[in-house]
């Protein structure tokens, strides 16, 4: 078996040491570039949601590259997230593709699908002891790629040389993808945040903090939303990113809570108090929080046409009011282009810094 899945931030990273240990050659796809995009253009329908279409390039070149089998993650409603795999199956059998196609969902929704699909990952063939441990492995690297880009975001602003901490960051993604055990985890952790902690800073700045929320995909891939951290850290913004696969996956498995989503649902319950698919109730309640936490702004990242970040983006709108909080809403599909996107976002900061100087102003007339 040689399987391909698609690809979500550092994802690929933790997989490419958890699928060999459980007996599954893989094949990752190469990384996305507007080849995938149009692939997946070409062959999705119109309507279909942005994320579906470019993890559809994603199969196809990995079918390219050798793989005969494909791993997706499944969904439940109300969005179209439910529909994506059994289209995406349905697409790749019309081209005459030959593989087999697994949709893993969660346990949560019925253990005997998921052990089937856990057997045809490992080959029905696995030690339970090399499968805790490569699972714990994979689950800490997954972790630490998330670490890793939070720290990234948050000191890019201050670093004198953003080269530097670029090398640093791929450095340690390149390491991680070739360790062996525990050990060599905490060494490549501990000597990149130690490498980080030392690079050069400007630390008189006093920088613009913005926050990011919207859907999944569009917020942890950078390779889509055009590099919008790495974009805001060059025009000296600190970023945070509400967005976490591994807060997703806690929710996604049994037996594991995401405090980060239960807290940011309880915030939104005010405003938005049923489930509306995806992310939506995230992006309300982390919208919420940046504003108790003095953020100056929040960028709200999403996929044209997506269901439930519409209904967040009304909610948003009411939220920005209340809590005189600037948001962006930046929509993004195959159509958007990148000068565009960058103008908007250079234009939003710049009325950050405006609202931060008339605020510093008022407080020197009041005497505070
Ligand atoms: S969350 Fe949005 S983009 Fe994702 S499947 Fe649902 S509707 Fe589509």
């Amino acid at each position: 078996m040689k399987a391909t899945f698609p690809h979500l931030a550092h994802l690929d990273v933790a997989l490419q040491l958890l699928y060999p240990v459980l007996g599954v050659e893989i094949v990752p796809p190469p990384p996305i570039t507007q080849k995938t995009i149009e692939i997946g253009v070409k062959l999705a329908p119109q309507n279909a949601c942005f994320p579906m279409k470019v993890t559809l390039g994603n199969f196809i070149e990995g079918i390219e590259r050798g793989a005969d089998t494909i791993f997706m993650a499944g969904g439940v409603g109300p969005c179209r997230f439910g529909y994506y795999g059994q289209i995406q199956r349905i697409i790749l059998e019309d081209m005459g593709y030959d593989v087999h196609f697994v949709l893993i969902d969660s346990p949560r929704y019925g253990w005997g699908k998921f052990w089937n699909d856990f057997c045809t990952m490992t080959g029905h063939q696995f030690s339970p002891f090399k499968i805790k441990n490569a699972v714990s492995l994979a689950w800490k690297v997954l972790r630490f790629t998330e670490d890793l880009e939070r720290v990234n975001r948050s000191i890019r602003c201050r670093v004198k040389d953003p080269r530097r901490l670029d090398v640093v960051v791929e450095r340690a993604l390149e390491r991680m993808r070739y360790i062996t055990d525990h050990f060599q985890f905490e060494e490549t952790r501990k000597e990149t945040f130690q490498e980080m902690d030392n690079l050069p800073t400007n630390d008189m700045l006093d920088p613009l903090k913005v926050g990011i929320v919207g859907e999944i995909y569009i917020a942890q891939e950078a390779r889509i939303n055009f590099n919008m951290e790495r974009l805001l850290g060059s025009l000296g913004v600190m970023v945070d990113n509400s967005v976490s696969i591994v807060e997703y996956m806690l929710h996604f498995l049994p037996f594991t809570r995401s405090r980060e989503k239960e807290e940011a649902w309880k915030l939104a319950r005010p405003y938005l108090k049923r489930f509306v698919g995806g992310e939506g109730i995230d992006t309300v309640g982390s919208t919420i929080r940046y504003a108790q936490k003095g953020y100056d702004g929040v960028i709200h990242l999403y996929p044209f046409t997506c269901m439930p970040e519409a209904v967040a983006k009304g909610i948003v709108t009411r939220v920005s009011r209340d809590y005189d909080l600037p948001v962006l809403h930046l929509a993004i599909d195959e159509h958007a282009g990148e000068a565009g996107l960058v103008t908007r976002v250079e234009a939003f900061v710049d009325v950050l810094e405006m609202r931060r100087k008339e605020r510093k102003k008022h407080l020197e007339v009041v005497g505070r």
